[in-house]
């Protein structure tokens, strides 16, 4: 079933930028998981793309963060300025709705990982004002906000001021990568609905960086969101759409309705995909696959599209 897609998570600014002298490595039409000429053939395409950055690519790349944060942010606005004639940015609920009307895709700046702009709250009004619409508090790192699911340890009295910070501009807080710790820490100060842009059930496939039901529920009572991730190690062993399809199975046990469950790919952030996934463009087919396992053609509107357009609404001004 083709359907329009909210997709919360993916790394192709990064994807883009690690090869981005090289032709064949643009946003409009590439070999990577995500590119406009795939997703144009969706019913509907709304894409946030994040800002990847740790400290740890100083050591990786031999570049700081703050350096790959300015050239994820410049292949991003060089790619939507080349392509004006499929795709627009979106600063609010209400321009991806619009978008959709006239047929246009939707592109959401998101921030995966601080280490860009050193952990700073103060650059998140600047950030916001340039169409930032989410932000994790990390990656999976220790970082001066919070630990990570890799390290352990909870949000620092920074961490609770970034928070605070964020979600009085409107940005939505991703607890993608945190610590199981420092997750109940922001369940404690959250004042918005809080989502976890790109992990899956833990009951499923027990991962770190996946969400126990508890943290599940917890999000649902946020009124947030959990968007689901396609990289092979989250989903389970040797994995295939089926495999998928038990990750959203599960959350519908604890979420009924379906109104909290999204999808957040993490395309061009994994090395392997699930067999039968190849991109962007596998979306219909995860959605045939999930009819077929019982879930109503109404769920799926609501999961691949607007259940996260609906925290948007409610949370970015
Ligand atoms: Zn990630």
């Amino acid at each position: 079933m083709n359907i329009p897609v909210f997709d919360l998570h993916c790394d192709t600014a990064l994807a883009l930028f690690e090869h981005n002298d090289r032709p064949e490595k643009q946003l409009r039409q590439n070999d990577c998981h995500i590119d406009l000429e795939r997703a144009g053939k969706l019913a509907g395409y709304c894409q946030c793309f994040a800002c990847f950055t740790t400290p740890f690519m100083q050591k990786w790349m031999n570049v700081s963060a703050e350096t790959v944060f300015e050239k994820e942010l410049e292949v991003l606005q060089k790619g939507l300025s080349e392509n004006q004639d499929l795709i627009r940015q979106a600063f609010t609920a209400a321009d991806v709705e619009e978008n959709l009307k006239n047929g246009m895709m939707s592109a959401v700046f998101t921030i995966e990982g601080p280490a860009g702009f050193g952990f700073d709250p103060a650059r998140l009004e600047a950030l916001y004002q340039q169409g930032f619409r989410i932000t994790s508090l990390g990656w999976n790192e220790q970082n001066p906000l919070a630990g990570s699911h890799v390290t352990g340890g909870g949000l620092t009295d920074l961490g609770r001021e970034y928070i605070k910070e964020a979600q009085r501009l409107g940005m939505i807080i991703d607890v993608s990568h945190i610590s199981d710790e420092a997750f109940w820490n922001i369940m404690d100060v959250t004042q918005a609905p809080v989502i976890a842009t790109h992990s899956n059930s833990r009951a499923v496939c027990n991962h770190s960086r996946n969400l126990t039901d508890d943290m599940f529920l917890a999000i649902c009572k946020t009124g947030g969101v959990a968007g689901f991730n396609m990289c092979d190690d989250f989903v389970g062993t040797a994995p295939d759409l089926n495999t998928c399809c038990d990750h959203f199975l599960h959350f519908m046990e604890l979420d009924p309705e379906g109104k909290h469950i999204a999808l957040g790919g993490d395309l061009d952030g994994v090395e392997t995909l699930p067999n039968g996934v190849t991109g962007v463009e596998s979306y219909p087919d995860l959605a045939d696959a999930l009819l077929a396992r019982g879930l109503s053609e109404e769920n799926l509107h609501n999961i691949y599209w607007k259940n996260a357009l609906g925290v948007m609404k409610r949370c970015c001004i």
